[in-house]
């Protein structure tokens, strides 16, 4: 386990911002209910919806799902490309929760923090202070699944559901993982540090050590390179690297070592040796070049994918329907020659707000209305993400001895807003004509 030395400077300072944005983020959404009553962000899997910015979604909206899951491959493929690990450094729980510790360890146990003799009872003061945070930290992640303010009123009646025992897993996740495993995990379990390297190139913006000024190292006999071998660079490095030996798989680009760098440049009147810049320009000295190959194919996909979902999400339709023959009830030919059709509907309001919404039946081939018989009604309200199953009863007008021959009629179910309806939703329907 390293414990790194703390490192004031800019990039410090820059941090501190960044990552204090985040956690006030992470740990205020899932309170935020909007004035229409819904969450501002939900992953509500037990009712199969996700309250997402105002929007309400469901498993149905495939297309979406999978828009947004390209978009944050793109993204990620774009961003590394072009900034390297920015999210390893800046925005990853991971690293935001280690500088947490940390902290809490300095504050306990002052310079004894990560040593053998520290004090046994200040040690056990640290661990109770990280299981709290981790406890607070997960009972708001699981918040992003069901709402913290029924979590609070179960708690507060003793009542321990499923997502209690979540949350005491999880507590005990992160308190092993953020106290003990630590840089670890970034270097032999992350996966994006497995591959960020084939996204990189030697033009990608990244903590990165101007080997042309600093080598050869100085030491006591030599006078020739910048780098006074001071190992500063080492002893703040949080995942414990040189950064001299070149981009490695453990540098999460948290710029500690840019940091310390400066502050020994500047007793030395000159710039620093470690800074965000890109390997070719340390060779060139030039500027970065931004506009390259790699970037303008990630650009270009991330462009596609996100005016596809900017259209899906634009042309959606906030309610959902699913229509099928009722297959313990087949269609029945009646005396007269009407026909008559089971149906089963399954229909959502995915709208952030009460609906009124109405359901109509056509003969498309023929472009007759069909009559709908019985069920709950033609037209009938769903509060927002209310979901209602029901069946009804089809008839057809009288059909002609032609129309029978054709052995089906080509239904449709539209269903559309009461109020509006311009948004609706068909659904193609066989009734198939018995006896033909
Ligand atoms: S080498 Fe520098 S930027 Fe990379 S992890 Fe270590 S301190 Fe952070
Ligand atoms: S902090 Fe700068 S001067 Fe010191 S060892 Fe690292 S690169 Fe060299």
């Amino acid at each position: 386990m390293i414990i790194s030395r703390p490192q004031s400077g800019k990039i410090r300072t820059r941090r501190n911002w960044v990552m204090g944005f985040l956690v006030a983020l992470f740990f205020s959404a899932p309170w935020v209910i909007l004035p229409s009553g819904s969450p501002l962000i939900r992953l509500d899997i037990p009712n199969r919806m996700f309250h997402l910015f105002g929007g309400l979604f469901i498993p149905q909206e495939g297309l979406i799902l999978w828009f947004f899951l390209l978009t944050m491959g793109l993204s990620l493929f774009f961003f590394t490309s072009v900034i390297g690990r920015v999210w390893c450094g800046w925005a990853c729980p991971q690293t935001i929760y280690t500088d947490f510790f940390d902290r809490i360890g300095r504050l306990i146990l002052d310079s004894k923090y990560g040593k053998k003799d520290a004090p046994i009872f200040k040690k056990y003061i640290v661990y109770s202070i990280w299981l709290l945070v981790s406890f607070v930290a997960s009972f708001h992640w699981i918040a992003y699944f069901v709402s913290p303010y029924e979590m609070i009123g179960a708690y507060a009646k003793g009542s321990f559901e499923t997502y209690f025992y979540f949350t005491l897993f999880f507590t005990g996740a992160m308190f092993i993982d953020i106290g003990f495993i630590r840089e670890q995990f970034c270097k032999y379990a992350c996966p994006y540090a497995r591959f960020q390297t084939l996204l990189m190139d030697e033009h990608s913006w990244n903590v990165t050590y101007d080997y042309k000024r600093g080598e050869p190292r100085r030491d006591k006999k030599t006078q020739i390179g910048d780098c006074i071998a001071c190992n500063m660079c080492v002893v703040v490095c949080p995942t414990g690297i040189d950064i001299r030996e070149g981009l490695q798989v453990g540098c999460v680009a948290c710029g500690k070592c840019v940091d310390a760098c400066t502050s020994i440049m500047a007793k030395e009147n000159k710039k620093t040796l470690i800074g965000y810049f890109s390997l070719s320009q340390i060779e060139t000295r030039g500027p970065i070049k931004w506009i390259r190959p790699r970037t303008v194919i990630y650009a270009i996909l991330l462009s596609i994918v996100l005016v596809g979902a900017s259209y899906k999400l634009i042309t959606r339709l906030p309610f959902s329907m699913i229509a099928a023959n009722n297959k313990s009830m087949p269609p029945v030919l009646l005396t007269d020659n009407r026909l008559r059709a089971f149906v089963s509907l399954r229909i959502q309001n995915i709208d952030p707000n009460e609906q009124e919404y109405k359901i109509e039946a056509l003969d498309i081939r023929h472009n007759k209305k069909i009559q709908i018989l019985s069920g709950e009604g033609t037209t009938f309200t769903l509060r927002s993400g209310e979901l209602k199953s029901f069946s009804v009863v089809l008839e057809t007008d009288v059909l002609t001895a032609s129309e029978i021959s054709e052995s089906f009629i080509p239904g449709l179910i539209r269903l559309s807003n009461a109020h509006d309806p311009s948004l609706k939703l068909e659904k193609a329907l066989s009734l198939k004509i018995p006896g033909t």
